[in-house]
Order: C-alpha cells, then structure tokens, then sequence
C-alpha cells in the first residue's frame, strides 16, 4: 500500500510532508526547498513549469504564469495559454503533481495517496475542485481537511494538554482563523471566520503601487502599462517585505527597469518600516473583525484561550503579531514554524488514516470539523431556509419535511444554497435539481424529507424523497462549478501531455537568474571593497556588469535560444572572473 502524503496546496506556496519514525516530515523539492511556490508557467511550446523556476521568469513572462491560483478554486475561471483554456483545478493539478514527484524521488516509490488541506473559509465546490484537481494529478484524495485543523494536529502532536486555542491563519492569499478546541485524543474546530481575499499578495500590491507611483512622480514613466517591469517591481515589493520582518529599512534596487527617451532608467529606492505599517495598515485591521467573529461564534473571551498559534508565512510580519497581541491580550506562539505546519498536519492525518500513526493504535485522533457556513434550500417567496447551521461539526446528516404550494404539483425543484443571508437571492447557489412524480394531492398535504449529507471532507449531498409515493430522487447536485467524469479524465490526459518540461527554456530562465544574483553580488563586493580594490579591478567590474545587464535587458526566456544562452553564460564568465580579482 501507497503511504500518503499530506500536502498544504497553498496560495503562494506548497509544502508536502509525510510522517517518517511517528514524526511529520518536510520532503524537499528538486531544488532543495522545503516550500514549492504555487506559480506555473508555459513557454510557446507548451511545456510546463512548476515552482521557483516558474516563479523566477513571471516577471519576464507575466502572460504565460500564472500565480495565485487557489483563489479561483471552485469558480469558472480559466486562463487560455497556448491555445487552450486551463481550468484552477488543471493548473493546481500540475503543482500537485510535482509535489507529488517530489515525493515519489524521496521516498523511491510510487506515491498514489494524498491528504490535502484547504482553508476553513472553503465551500464545498471549492473542496470539490481541490479533490478534482488531486484526480487529475494523479492522486487518490483520501481526505480533505482544514488548514487549522491541520496546524492544529501538528500541534496536538507536541502538547496533548486540554485546552481551547486560537488559529490565527494568514498566508499569501487568505486569512482564516479559527478556535480549536484539544482534548484528549480529540480536536474539534468550534468556530471558524476568515476573508479568502486577504493575505500577503495584498501586501506586496501595496508596497509595489507605493513604488511605481514614487517612480513616476520621480522619473515620469508609468511602469503599469510594461507588464514585465510590474513583475520586477511585485517580486522586489515582496522580498523588501520580508526583509522588513527582520529590519527597519530596505533597499530596492532595479537596474534597467524601464526606459526614458530611449535610454535605461533604473529604479533605487528605500522603504522604511514605519512606512509600510503605513501602507498596509487597513490590510492588518481587517483581521480584526474575522477574529471577533470567531471568539463570538465559539462563546469565548480572548482570556479563555490557552494559546493562539500563528500560521502562515504573513504572520511574520511585525505589525501582524502586534495586531494579535492586541486582539487576544497573549502572545502569540511560535514554536510552530508557520510555513510547515499546516503540511505536517496533513502528514499526520495522513498516518492516521493508513493505521500506522502511533495515536491510531490509542484508539485513533477524531478531527471534528466543521461547516463554515450555513446550508440552506430556497423556500416560498425566496427565502432561504435553513437546514445546516454554519459552524455545525462535520459529518452532517440532517433532515427536514418540507411540502408543496400549489394543488397538484407533481414536482418539486430543489435549490441548495450557502450563506448566511436570509434570502435565497443573496447566499450563494450551489446547486438545483427537480423531485418528480410526486404524489397529487392539494397543496401543503405532501410530505417531501430532504436530506443534507456532509462527510467528512466536508463534500455535499443533497437528497429529496416523497415519502408517500416513496419516489426518492438520487441528487448529484449540478453546478457548471464542477467538473464532470469526463472532464476530469480528459484534464487527466492534457496534464499527461503537457508534463515534460523544456529544457532549453529551464536554461534559459536559469541562466538569466543567476546572471541577477551575479550582478547583484557584483554590486555588493564593489560596495564593500569600495576604495580598497585596485582601480582597474573595480573599473572592470563596472564594465562587465553593464555588459551583462545591457544582454540581460533583451533576454525574453520563452525566446532565447542556444547561442542567446550561451552569449549570457559569457558575460557571466567574464563578471564572475573580475569579481573574484576584487577579493
Ligand atoms: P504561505 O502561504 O504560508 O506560504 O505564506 C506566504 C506568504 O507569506 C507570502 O505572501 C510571503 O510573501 C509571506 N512571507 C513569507 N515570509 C515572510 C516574512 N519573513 N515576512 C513577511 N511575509 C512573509
């Protein structure tokens, strides 16, 4: 049997882990990273790639990558690349997919199985993608489970003590926090809020929109019209975020970004910590209310909770930890590294499933989840009535009678929703479907049972019985959100064909990033050395990296050939040697 392992599918980044002598373990990328970034890009031939290497090129091929994807799961978006449309579930399968690679050359085996996480915040169509997209890559989804469930088993694992502790999620591209309450070989989610629209690309929007209007205020070009300099920007925006972590000022340095009149302009700039409190202070506060909402929802004050943990790489961020401290009177834990845990979770869950988990043999972990918003089906005069309160623990069997309005109606149509609206117009409508052959009868006599399922993934079933004629009708609730059996095996198949990755382009894009990081080294020894180098050396210096940023401002990856390439590896060899004379 397969072993599983736990995947955190994340908006920016992803992480895979699988459980090795009863402890999750991060499994390493084919670079040696323990995060695989949740870019994918295409190069003309249609080849594919997946993680830092796509994410390296997106400012030179913004067109062709795409980021952020987890925020269109479950809706009908799709990006046409190449001559064909991609689905979120396709491009989140090619991820899956190199996670799952990544797996199988750690572990020497073939990997079938997966657990996979989503934010609580997710609804069941969104869940629904994310299992289709584990079908599409390949993987047998055994579980899907939510991101705080999930930091919060990893938790479990170090600390068994009973307590009701707070999930404080904010990642790239969502915020989710929940109360979780850890009792004795139980976790139970009581309450979750969040915002699937907020997180650390928020951030990095902000500090680049900051730098581009400084840009033209200063310079007079308007980088928003140059897709390629806007990449450049957004990925200097997010490292001098990080940096600002750890810091209280970072530099941006942009040669050639853009050009004036036919001649380069570059972009040196310096962003202080106090302004980017500044700049994303709203972003921090509108964590406030998602936070107040799940206290209240739970029945908790902020003194009620044992520990508030901080997942999510955005959390690094000092006035985030701030905000919390505010928010909850404690300070935050972190010997939980907030990148991984939500994986090792996953991991975790995973072991359990497969019996092998050292707690399985205690009489196994219950994960109580719950269902983040309320289910309802839309009554006379459009109104929704409900039949699942948000917040309900997972898995769900309710029903309810319900009967006709008109004298011999012979059918009924069903219309699910979800939402917390009161009107069925407002909430969201995932599905519809008609109850025929009803038994004729005046209106309101009858007896119609519909029945919401939710397993425990949190997937939906809705069914509808007349209980006098007995007609039941089997529901598959139909949303074009869904993808069909035929959809998913011809996805399958296009995954299959569009796998293999160029390796003249991941040349390419390889070349061009290490000639910036050698330019960027460059820079630093000539600062460094400054006066005390001999002045022909640093002259030299001078004179190779303007040679090779005056190449590396025509190189376009997806255009470069085998000369262009090699012309580059050149005026890198020749940087390189006169660099080294400077130490
Ligand atoms: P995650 O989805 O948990 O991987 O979080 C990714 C987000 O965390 C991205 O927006 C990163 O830019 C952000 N991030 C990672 N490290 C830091 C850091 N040191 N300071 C601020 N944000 C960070």
């Amino acid at each position: 049997m397969s072993r599983i392992i736990g995947i955190d599918l994340g908006t920016t980044n992803s992480c895979v882990s699988i459980v090795e002598g009863g402890h999750p373990v991060i499994i390493q990328n084919d670079k040696g990273e323990r995060a695989t970034p949740s870019v994918v890009a295409f190069n003309d031939r249609g080849d594919v790639l997946v993680g830092s290497a796509a994410k390296r090129q997106q400012a030179v091929n913004p067109d062709r990558t795409v980021s952020s994807v987890k925020r269109q799961m479950g809706t009908d978006w799709s990006v046409r690349i190449g001559g064909k449309a991609w689905t979120a579930q396709e491009i989140s399968a090619m991820i899956l997919r190199k996670l799952r690679q990544d797996a199988e050359a750690y572990l020497g085996e073939p990997v079938t199985d997966a657990v996979i996480t989503v934010p609580a915040y997710f609804n069941d169509i969104q869940r629904q993608a994310t299992k289709d997209a584990g079908r599409i890559a390949g993987l047998n989804v055994k579980r899907i489970i939510n991101e705080p469930t999930s930091a919060a088993l990893a938790y479990g694992l170090n600390n068994g003590m009973p307590q009701k502790i707070m999930v404080y999620d904010l990642g790239g591209g969502t915020f989710d926090v929940s109360i979780i309450e850890i009792g004795e070989g139980v976790i139970e989610v009581l309450a979750t809020s969040g915002d699937n629209h907020l997180g650390g690309d928020d951030f990095d929007a902000r500090v680049a929109d900051y730098l581009m209007d400084e840009f033209k205020r200063e310079q007079r070009v308007d980088l928003r019209r140059d897709p390629a300099a806007c990449g450049r920007v957004r990925e200097a925006a997010e490292q001098a975020k990080k940096e600002l972590s750890g810091t209280d000022t970072a530099h941006i340095s942009l040669p050639f970004l853009a050009q004036r009149d036919g001649m380069p302009v570059h972009m040196e700039a310096t962003l202080t910590r106090a302004k980017f409190d500044q700049l994303t202070a709203d972003l921090v506060e509108r964590t406030a209310g998602p936070v107040r909402s799940a206290l209240q929802d739970a029945g908790l004050s902020p003194a009620q909770l044992g520990r508030v943990l901080l997942v999510g790489g955005s959390t690094r961020i000092p006035a985030v930890q701030a905000k919390v401290r505010q928010l909850t009177g404690q300070e935050p834990s972190k010997n939980i590294n907030p990148d991984e845990c939500v994986a090792q979770g996953a991991a975790v869950q995973g072991d359990i499933l497969q019996g092998s988990h050292e707690l399985a043999a205690k009489g196994d972990i219950l994960l109580l989840d719950v269902t983040p918003l309320s289910l309802s089906i839309e009554t006379v005069g459009g109104v929704a009535t409900r039949l699942v309160e948000r917040n309900s623990r997972l898995p769900i069997h309710h029903s309810q009678i319900f009967s006709t309005t008109a004298p011999f109606q012979r059918a009924v149509d069903i219309h699910v929703l979800q939402g917390e609206r009161p009107m069925a117009r407002d909430n969201k409508s995932i599905g519809r479907f008609r109850l025929t052959g009803i038994e004729r009868a005046m209106a309101g006599v009858p007896q119609i049972e519909v029945t919401f399922d939710i397993d425990a993934n949190g997937i939906l079933t809705v069914s509808a019985r007349d209980q006098k004629t007995g007609k039941a009708q089997s529901i598959t609730i139909t949303t074009n959100d869904r993808m069909s059996e035929d959809e998913i095996q011809k996805a399958i198949r296009d995954a299959e064909m569009y796998a293999g990755a160029d390796s003249l382009y991941k040349d390419s894009m390889t070349a061009v990033s290490e000639a910036r990081q050698l330019i960027a080294k460059a820079e630093a020894a000539l600062k460094e050395k400054g006066k005390a180098a001999e002045k022909a050396d640093r002259k030299q210096v001078k004179a190779d990296v303007a040679a090779l940023s005056r190449l590396l401002f025509r190189c376009k990856p997806e255009k470069m050939n085998e000369q262009d390439v090699a012309a580059l590896k050149d005026a890198m060899a020749k940087l390189q040697a006169s660099a080294d004379r400077l130490q």
